[in-house]
């Protein structure tokens, strides 16, 4: 099976579009570690165009903020404006489907899914090596794959040595050897935050066991254009200019 993995959409439409177009015909099965809403202007068209195909999906902390199971004090008030926009335009369908998804799971034998990590899945953001390093006794799969920071990265545990961080090659097909077990990120969809205002995504072949970064331009006005007609923060809608 081939998997197209995807996380943090965040409600970003023409992103979501222009990921499924760049990897049509090479995925059977879309694995999302979530946040499939927040910050961007199509929440519930998100929703549906993830139900079209064949998928397994987390939950994130902003679909629980939507969801209203979370305290959002802690979030920014740009945030907290569009957390509370999307409660007032979440259909019932969309929130019956954002209410059924666990927010961690262990789907293949080497894989165990997580939205922000395997420790804390909703909340902690894995960012650093000495973090990551903490994380490897909570999974027992050889590989964890997160979203949550945004930001596509590897980090690969040398037994007996120390964790190192891998930065992203794209288009360039990784193998998953199994010999060092890894936590890793495909970046998200909808938010980039690593300087790159592309959607970030990945594939994952499960037969040949290998993992291929890719990004791709979209249309990037047209979700802004949506925000601004919605009222959404302008520095919400600035960011996606730039990925941060
Ligand atoms: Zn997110």
């Amino acid at each position: 099976m081939r998997v197209l993995v995807i996380s943090d959409i965040h409600a970003n439409l023409a992103a979501f579009e222009a990921v499924l177009k760049d990897a049509a015909g090479k995925w059977d099965k879309i694995w999302f570690l979530g946040d499939l809403v927040g910050y961007g202007p199509n929440p519930n068209e998100c929703v549906a165009l993830l139900q079209e195909h064949d998928h397994l999906a987390l939950s994130g902390n902003h679909d629980w903020a939507v969801l209203g199971k979370l305290n959002i004090d802690t979030f920014n008030d740009y945030a907290k404006h569009a957390v509370m926009w999307a409660q007032d335009v979440l259909t019932t369908e969309s929130h019956a489907y954002l209410e059924s998804l666990p927010p961690m799971l262990t789907p293949h034998e080497m894989f165990t899914i997580a939205h922000a990590s395997p420790r804390q899945p909703i909340w902690e953001y894995i960012l650093d090596r000495g973090t990551a390093d903490a994380n490897f006794e909570h999974f027992f799969t050889p590989y964890c794959l997160v979203g949550h920071t945004h930001v596509p990265i590897v980090f690969e545990k040398v037994e007996g040595e120390r964790t190192y961080m891998l930065h992203p090659l794209y288009n360039e097909p990784w193998h998953l050897t199994g010999v060092h077990r890894c936590i890793i990120n495909p970046g998200s969809v909808g938010q980039p935050r690593d300087s790159d205002p592309r959607a970030s995504y990945a594939l994952l072949d499960l037969e040949r066991m290998i993992w291929e970064y890719c990004r791709v331009d979209y249309d990037v006005e047209t979700t802004q254009q949506r925000m601004r007609d919605e009222g959404l923060s302008e520095r919400l809608v600035a960011r996606l200019s730039f990925g941060w």
